[in-house]
């Protein structure tokens, strides 16, 4: 049997140091898992003695109370990319506890296609098919083909295809049953055309590229004009910068009737005649501006949608600020913004 590393005690592994918000209090239990042996043999033992269980990634979607977690966080640290050719591409297969940035700079330099505007995304690529991330015109369940997961309840390994994760915005089946599923590793289709590139979906990266959108980009290009217009916005980690201590986007975009979308909001339609709008647009309307909020902590000084830990901060102030946002925008357009993190031992 493996030899899982077991460490720290409720008083001295914070989560803080685990999470992007770097807020967070302590885990009863922490465990380090660094094979799929090791993953399923921690969840099973902490179901056994009856534990909750949270399964960690990057800590970059997390909102942990600051009276920490009473169960058992498993962090995930199991490696591994192996590809093989198929027709017109290649197929991937990358363990969860990789990180997801370097699958993208591993698939950017080698001239695969169709992560790349998933440039500089923090966390776990086991996390990504969770809540289908996504950003630039992209996202995984575009290339994802296969999600492998140990299945809590049935206590087995299991496949499910795309189709079966029934991927949507920010969404997937895995976030129907919260927990039930810990994704051991992902599959994805990629193109080798990374050279010729793939087409620009999105307007304001066409604009960034000085291209019209449609138009194929090689793959690096895309990569180095995502992290610079994401470096702009704050969405790129970097320790030494507050506006980067979030969980990235705080609220989703909301799905609205299209009667719902306030006059002058951005407005996507959708397949099935609803209206996404923009969270950012409903925050900064109802006049919570860039920077919002005192010294602990604040909307990001480089985008409203971040909400920030300026370094002093804890959970339960940034709470009162997601709650002052979220319900100063329904004062204002009657629209309930929801929260983009999961949740641990706390609720808006
Ligand atoms: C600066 C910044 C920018 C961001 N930009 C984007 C963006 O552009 N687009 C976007 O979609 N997201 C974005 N995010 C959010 C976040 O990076 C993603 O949601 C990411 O996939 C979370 O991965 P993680 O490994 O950090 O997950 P964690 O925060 O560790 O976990 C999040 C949730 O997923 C669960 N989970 C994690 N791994 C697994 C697994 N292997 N199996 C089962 N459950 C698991 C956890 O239990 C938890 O419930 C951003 C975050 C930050 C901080």
């Amino acid at each position: 049997m493996s030899e899982l590393i077991v460490s720290g005690s409720a008083s001295t592994e914070s989560l803080s140091r685990h999470t992007t918000f770097h807020l967070g209090g302590p885990a009863a239990e922490f465990i380090t898992a660094t094979t799929d042996a090791e993953i399923i043999e921690a969840v099973t033992a902490a179901d056994a003695a009856g534990k909750d269980v949270l399964v960690l990634g990057g800590g970059s979607n997390l909102v942990v109370a600051d009276a920490g977690f009473p169960g058992t966080v498993i962090k995930l640290a199991t490696t591994g990319v192996a590809a093989e050719p198929v027709e017109g591409g290649v197929r991937v297969t990358v363990a969860a506890g990789e990180t997801w940035d370097d699958f993208v700079t591993t698939a950017v330099d080698k001239g695969w296609s169709g992560v790349e505007a998933l440039s500089g995304i923090p966390g776990s690529v086991g996390a990504t098919p969770i809540q289908n991330v996504g950003a630039y015109g992209q996202d995984v369940s575009q290339t994802i083909t296969s999600v492998k997961v140990f299945d809590r309840e049935l206590r087995e390994v299991r496949s499910f295809t795309a189709g079966e994760c029934a991927f949507g915005y920010r969404w997937s089946r895995f976030k129907e049953r919260p927990g039930r599923y810990v994704v051991l590793e992902a599959t994805f289709r990629l193109g080798t055309d990374g050279e010729t590139g793939s087409p620009i979906a999105y307007a304001q990266l066409a604009g960034a590229l000085g291209v019209e959108q449609g138009t194929r980009v090689p793959s690096k290009q895309i990569r180095e004009a995502v992290l610079s217009l994401r470096r702009g916005k704050g969405m790129v980690i970097d320790e030494a910068d507050h506006d980067t201590w979030s969980a990235g986007s705080f609220f989703t975009n909301p799905v609205v009737a299209p009667e719902d979308v306030p006059e002058g909001a951005p407005a996507y339609p959708q397949p099935d005649g609803t209206v996404k709008t923009s969270a950012a647009w409903l925050i900064d309307h109802a006049g919570f501006k860039k920077g919002h909020g005192n010294q602990r902590v604040s909307l990001s000084t480089k985008h409203t949608l971040a909400l920030t830990n300026r370094g002093q901060g804890t959970t339960e102030d940034l709470l009162a600020l997601a709650r002052e946002v979220r319900d100063g925008v329904e004062a204002a357009y009657g629209i309930v913004l929801v929260n983009e993190p999961v949740m641990l031992g706390v609720e808006l």
